[in-house]
Formats: structure tokens, sequence, C-alpha cells
């Protein structure tokens, strides 16, 4: 299977899964997409259905990535989806009322739903760095409001041929969050605080990619930069396999019959997840409609609803701050299916040059069919939270919760007479103090206890993970200006230090 550039020109030629996941952007800034979609028929869901989820996860990424054997795959399937990492199963259904089944994607190492994707990607990294012959060692640099960079740390921690760099805003991300990562294992593995916060810590790192200078000395001692970001195929393609795994969960359990179609409610952000459950539709999965979940930074809602993206507004910091994005980069893939390459190039120019475009209305016509948008503000996400443990025993995490109130809005609007999938894309636990001040109706304060008084208030368990965080060993606690990232850098790939 070739994979082309959304934006489809001469620079972006086809190229192999492996070099796309390698390369993770086109060469013509374009996001790399499957040349054809592979299609599940009825007998594929009734052999999926039999499958433990690494089996699951093995033979739909066979479909998608087809210079991996089916062997290569399942081995990385087991482990990275292994019970050690996953307790309990990877992606287990969990009905929050008759109509609202929740899709738990947060049992693994960091209790949030980017484990998912990203406990795999780097094997499969790993993997291609031998597929395409490349003989250095791949550097991963991240910039983290906070998820991102714990998730990142866990999947890449002691994978053969990579390092991993992780940068955070030293007084942008919450106690738990830091201590997570200050206190991360492997080999492999450096995190620096920098002064100043997400924003400096991103610009630092794409001024380090796009550093020729830096790129030859790195090279000279043997290694190449690479990123672990949502927009990388290999970060997207695991995510089609939750979906299709929680359809058959869906069926066995007699929540639905076989071929009954049901409505997806994903929680928004960079439009990766909701996009993965459209790609899942796609292939024949029985979907109605993906219900696209914002909070206040409603880009996405607006764009549904009127088909002008505009990022020229207000940016607001919310309590479900892995939605906190004014440009969902996965998009583009949306507006490559629907409305080919060359009106996507042209669109991205316009988003680039004035921060808007306008799409055609056959575009949004085909958009409309298959997805709709609701979006909550913070007193409707505390509103959820309260509501669904009371009502319903049902501790959400303040990104399901607007999940939650969206695909409640969708029922109200009559158009909801299916059973809706939630993605529950993190446990409550790890946004313990904002959970606690919706259950309270208190201020949220920002302690190391939070878990604790969450798990006494609430009797519900603190995932392995996140319990006694502040016994560990600390091994990370530098603190560097912006302009010292660069020395960061170099310091961590000094030559020869990896035999
Ligand atoms: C990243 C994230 C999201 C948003 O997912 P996208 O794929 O970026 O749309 C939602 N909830 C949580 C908890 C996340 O970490």
């Amino acid at each position: 299977m070739n994979y082309i550039s959304t934006r489809l020109t001469e620079m972006g030629a086809k190229t192999s899964a492996a070099q796309a996941i390698k390369t993770g952007l086109a060469a013509d800034g374009g996001l790399f997409m499957p040349e054809k979609l592979p299609s599940l028929s009825s007998a594929d869901f009734d052999n999926l259905a039999a499958k433990s989820y690494p089996e699951r996860a093995a033979d739909i990424l066979s479909r998608y990535l087809d210079d991996y054997t089916y062997e290569e795959l399942l081995a990385d399937c087991n482990e990275a989806y292994s019970e050690e990492r996953f307790p309990g199963g990877a992606a287990p259904v969990v009905p929050i009322t008759d109509n609202i089944i929740a899709l738990e994607l947060w049992h693994g190492p960091t209790c949030a739903f980017k484990d998912m994707a990203l406990q795999i990607m780097p094997r499969l990294l790993s993997r291609a760095l031998k597929k395409t012959g490349e003989e250095r060692r791949a550097l991963i640099l991240v910039a983290t409001s906070g998820d991102t960079g714990k998730a990142a740390l866990e999947g890449y921690r002691d994978v053969p041929n990579i390092d991993i760099q992780v940068f955070y805003p030293v007084d942008g991300v919450s106690r738990i969050q830091k201590l997570q990562m200050a206190t991360q294992e492997g080999n492999n593995v450096d995190v620096c605080a920098i002064r100043g916060n997400f924003d400096d810590a991103q610009n630092g790192v794409k001024s380090i990619f796009s550093d020729k200078k830096t790129a030859q000395i790195l090279s000279d001692r043997g290694y190449f930069l690479s990123s672990a970001n949502s927009i990388n195929w290999g970060r997207l393609a695991p995510q089609i396999v939750y979906y299709v795994s929680a359809y058959c969960d869906m069926v066995t359990a007699g929540m639905i019959k076989a071929g009954e179609s049901i409505d997806i409610c994903v929680p928004t952000g960079n439009f990766g997840n909701i996009f993965a459950a459209y790609l899942a539709k796609l292939s024949g999965l029985p979907v109605n409609r993906l219900i696209c979940a914002s909070n206040r930074n409603n880009i996405l809602t607006d764009f549904l609803k009127t088909g002008i993206y505009d990022r020229n507004r207000h940016f607001y910091t919310t309590t479900s701050p892995s939605m906190d994005i004014l440009i969902s980069s996965n998009l583009e893939r949306l507006l490559y299916l629907t409305a080919g390459a060359k009106r996507t190039a042209d669109y991205m120019k316009q988003l680039a040059e004035e921060g808007r475009y306008e799409i055609d209305a056959d575009v949004m016509e085909k958009i409309r069919a298959s997805f709709t948008g609701f979006f909550c503000d913070e007193e409707g996400t505390a509103a959820a939270i309260k509501e669904t443990f009371h009502r319903h025993g049902y501790l959400l995490d303040t990104h399901t919760a607007v999940g939650y109130h969206c695909a409640k809005q969708y029922q109200e609007s009559g158009e909801g007479g299916r059973k809706i999938l939630l993605a529950s894309t993190a446990s409550p636990y790890k946004f313990a103090a904002d959970v606690l001040a919706a259950l309270t109706d208190r201020k949220a304060e920002d302690t190391l206890n939070a878990p604790d008084a969450l798990h006494a208030l609430t009797g519900t368990e603190i995932p392995v993970p996140l319990r006694g965080l502040a016994e560990r060993v600390l091994r990370f606690d530098k603190v560097v200006d912006r302009l010292d990232m660069l020395n960061c850098v170099l310091e961590f790939a000094s030559a020869g230090k990896k035999a």
C-alpha cells in the first residue's frame, strides 16, 4: 500500500508505510494518507470478535502497513497491549446509561488515551528504521503541556535505536504531571523543564528541528531528529483498532445486534481520535454519525456549522487542557478525503496566511453526512461529572465529561435513537483536582493528594500508575532557559554515548 501526501504535489511523492512513519510529515508539508482504504466484511468482523485485543490490532494494522509482516505486527502488539501494560484489557466498553457506552481508553501506563497509540508507535518506528536502511539513531524531541510528554516517555523508553527528550514549561503543568515526568524510568530518556510557557517550549523544539546546522552536527554523531506528534500515521493507524474492537465487544455483550449502526462521540482536540473513527467507518464499521465534542475552544463546532475555519479568536485555558487547541492538524486529512488534494493544499495555504479558510458547499455536504459538532463550557463539564456520578455511579474525567455533555445534546437534538459509543480519553484520577472540585462545588487545588481525596469521596480505585508518585525516585530536575534547549539536546545526544 502506498502512502501519499494530503497535498499531493510532486514533492510529496508516494512512499511506503515505514517511510511515512519515519518521516512523519510529507516533504510538501502535507500529511501522509494511504492511497486506498481497506474494507472489512461482516465475516471479518466475526473473525475479529473471536480474537484478543493484540490480535485484533495486528490484523487491522496489517491491512494498512503492508510492508510489515503480520508476525512482526503481532509481536509488537503483544508487547504494546500486554496485560502488564494494560491490566484488565486495552479498551473495554462500559455502559454509563442505556444508550451511552464508554470506550475506556485509559487503562495504559499513563492513564490517558495517548497510550493506545504511543505504546505501539515506537515499535513501528524502530522497525521502520531497519526497513528503510537507516543507520542512525532516532532522537525524538517532544514539547509538551503535560500528557503527551509522559505518554511518549513511557512509549519510547528502552525501545531499540531511539532516544527521547521531553521539554515542558516549568510552571505550565500540574504537580502530578511534573512528578510523573521527573520520575520517568528508562535508559534512553531525558526530561527538561524550561522557563517559559508551552509556546516557548514548542517554538524552541521547532527551531531546533528546522536548523540545518544542528541536523548536521547530530548526523555526524549518528543521530537524526524525529517527532512523536499526533499527525504521524504511526499514531493514527493504531487508533482505528479500538473502534472496531469496541463494536465487536458491544455485539458480544448483547448491547447491539451484529450490523446495527451506532453513533460515536469523541472529545476532540487535534482531530486525530475522531478521524480514526471516521476511517473505521469508511472501512465498513456500521457507524451513523461521528459527534465531535469540543470544550470552550469550539472552533470545530463552528466549522461543522458554518464551513468556516477561523483561528482568529480567543484561546481559553480550560479544565480539559488536552482539548485546548486552535489548530486541529488532523482535520487536513478529512479535507483531503472530501475535497481532494488540490483544494486541501489551497485551504491550508489560506490557513497559514490568513488564519482562516472557508470550504466549498459540496465538501461541507460530504462532511455533514458523517459529522456533527457540539461544545460544552466549564460549567457544563462540571455538571456532567456530578450528574453522571450521582445518577449513574460512573466517574468521568474532565475531557470525557465534555464528550458526555455533547452526546446528551445530540440525543436531545432528536437524532439520537442509536447507541452512542463515547470515547473515554482519560482516567478521572489523571485530572483528580478538577474532578474533585466538580463533585464538591469547590475551587480546584493543585495538590498531590487530590487522588487520595477523590478516592475517599467516591470509593473508586486509584489506577496503579498514579499511586505512590511522591515516593518514587526523582531523576530529572533540570530547569533551563529557552535559549539553552539546543545545548540540552546536544548534551543528551553526545557522541558515542549509546553503543
Ligand atoms: C489528546 C487528548 C484528547 C484529544 O484527542 P485528539 O486526537 O487530539 O482529538 C482528548 N482527551 C484527552 C485526555 C487527551 O489526552
